[in-house]
């Protein structure tokens, strides 16, 4: 069954985040919409990236993802379809279905019933249910969409009708008015001498808390009206039941959004500046522009922020990273991480970072790099903070430099910070200094990665045949024996020692000793495997562990 991420707003109150998560363990209970999870986008834990990373670790490659809001207003419209954009970024192939928001719904206006029912009880006599004499202020959150807002009266009308109430009005906490000081002013002069406040909201949170506050305020300052509050609509079965038919609704692919009254779409009074506006998501933990741009200036400028810097991770171990790599990667937003890097130092970043592995970078091996370079640049320019995190030393065969001049070509600020190269670090965990007074006054770091003869080869094996320091040799595991025989072919003894280091500075890091005449069978017969350097040349002869030829 498709997995479905239920998508919260996130709240400051522990109440509403436990709320939140009653209601998705409810609609787990229930077994009747597949596996399901629930993640914020702001505020609350967990955040929305860990939710959906649970279901595509449970093997989810398409959801559905259903805003958990009442109303469509910027977080339905916006902010969670920008963070489920960036979890498809994080999980290459991922596809989702968003779901409609909840309301208006008759489930809903039921559970408003029942909550406002609650708050009367006790206030009428056992035989006669006083609705008639009962006034309803329900009080939205309140947006800037004027569609979201026109939603809630809607709903007040809907609440109203058939019920007996003696009148249901609309009013909103914040961003829009009649306010709760207001509504209820309203209906005091209409004559109202029992009001009922109902929070249209889903969960508790600082809004209904106003609410209650202000509720409570008002009452105070008129003693001859009886002021009650409603409890939120809160976890509960119609909810559940709701859930699963927007669930239902997202799969069918039967999804009706009204977006004949979206401010996006049509001109409406006073919001021409809405049309055609692009969509960008804010404040959020999964948002990792909106962290950083807490401080009210315009989104438009945001790439003056933006900037890559590629850093050498060393050969493996969290702790032979530089100092300053490491800052940056606690300040970056991006990580676009090969997997020779060090893996370990991605557990320590925030949840809200981005992570994007280079190694699964879609379009094909041929195009990857241009892939990579192009994922650099645009998240810098949308003004994150990018870290290219390499293995060793970016500029060591690692086309750290290509990506540099992609930076600088599309005018994006760019900074190199070099590793610990394998090709130094890996002898030297293994015992092996590739220098040493009196023994090798050079030392030449060769790729091995076209075999000698190849038509593109740049290296001059017959040099290095000739010369008496230190060979070491990267990606050199399937071409050694063929890169041993044109050595020794050219003049290199064939009894000179070499080391074959693999998974150096790991757990597992091991090495193998050979004359340079046996490496290429003593590598086949004990299965060395990438990544492994060959280190070779008479300091192989000093190591201080294992043994040397
Ligand atoms: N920029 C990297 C090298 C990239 S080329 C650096 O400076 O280290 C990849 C090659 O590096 C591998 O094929 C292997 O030869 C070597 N390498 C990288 N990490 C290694 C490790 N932990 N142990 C042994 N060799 C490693």
């Amino acid at each position: 069954m498709t997995g479905l991420v239920i998508v919260g707003h996130g709240t400051r109150s522990a109440a509403g985040v436990d709320q939140f998560a009653a209601l998705v363990e409810r609609v787990r209970r229930r077994g009747d919409v597949g596996d399901v999870e629930g993640g914020f986008i702001e505020l609350s834990r967990p955040p929305l990236t860990d939710a959906v990373g649970a279901l595509v670790a449970r093997g989810h490659r398409a959801l559905v993802a259903l805003p958990l809001v009442l109303t469509a207003a910027g977080h339905g419209k916006g902010d969670i379809p920008a963070a489920m954009a960036r979890e498809q970024e994080r999980h290459p192939g991922l596809s989702y279905r968003y779901g409609r928001p909840l309301g208006p719904h008759p489930l809903l206006h039921d559970a408003l019933e029942e909550r406002i029912d609650a708050a009367l009880a006790g206030a009428v006599q056992a035989d006669t249910v006083d609705r008639a004499g009962t006034w309803v202020a329900l009080i939205g959150r309140g947006s800037t969409d004027p569609d979201a807002n026109a939603e809630v009266a809607k709903v007040a009308r809907l609440l109203w009708e058939g019920r007996g109430y003696a009148g249901v009005e609309p009013g909103f906490v914040s961003l829009a008015s009649p306010s709760v000081p207001a509504v209820l002013e309203r209906l005091r002069r209409l004559g109202a001498r029992r009001i009922v406040v109902a929070p249209y909201f889903l969960f508790a949170g600082v809004l209904p808390d106003r609410i209650v506050a202000q509720s409570a305020e008002f009452a105070a300052a008129h003693p001859d009206l009886d002021v009650r509050v409603a409890e939120v609509i809160g976890d509960c079965d119609a909810l559940a039941d709701l859930v699963r038919e927007r669930y239902a609704e997202a799969l069918g692919g039967d999804i009706r959004m009204n977006c004949d009254t979206c401010a996006y779409r049509v001109l409406m009074p006073g919001f021409a500046d809405k049309v055609g506006r692009p969509q960008r998501p804010h404040d959020h933990p999964d948002d990792p522009v909106g962290h950083h741009h807490h401080h009210g200036h315009d989104h438009g400028h945001a790439h003056d922020h933006g900037s890559v810097a590629v850093v050498g991770g060393g050969p493996g171990p969290d702790d032979l990273i530089t100092v300053r790599g490491k800052a940056l990667l606690d300040a970056a937003d991006v990580v676009v991480v090969d997997r020779l890097a060090p893996q370990g130092l991605l557990a320590g970043l925030r949840p809200d970072v981005l992570v994007v592995d280079a190694a699964k970078v879609p379009r094909g091996p041929s195009m990857a790099q241009e892939a990579i370079n192009a994922a650099l640049v645009s998240h810098a320019r949308a003004g994150r903070r990018v870290v290219r995190l390499k293995g060793g030393d970016p500029y060591v065969f690692g086309r750290g430099h290509e990506e540099v001049q992609a930076c600088t070509a599309a005018g994006v600020p760019v900074t190199v910070v070099p590793g610990v190269s394998s090709a130094i670090a890996a002898p030297a965990l293994a015992g092996v200094p590739v220098t040493h007074r009196g023994v090798a006054h050079d030392v030449t770091v060769v790729s091995g990665h076209l075999p000698p003869g190849h038509p593109d080869s740049l290296v001059d094996w017959a040099a290095l045949a000739r010369a008496r320091g230190t060979v070491v040799l990267l990606m050199a595991v399937d071409t050694i024996a063929k890169i041993a025989s044109v050595l020794i072919e050219h003049g290199r003894a064939p009894e000179t020692p070499v080391l074959a280091v693999q998974d150096a500075g790991q757990a597992d890091q091991r090495s193998v000793p050979a004359r340079l005449d046996e490496i290429g069978a003593v590598a086949t017969r004990e299965d060395i495997r990438p990544p492994a350097v060959f280190v070779l040349g008479p300091v192989v002869a000093l190591s201080t562990t294992g043994p040397t030829v």
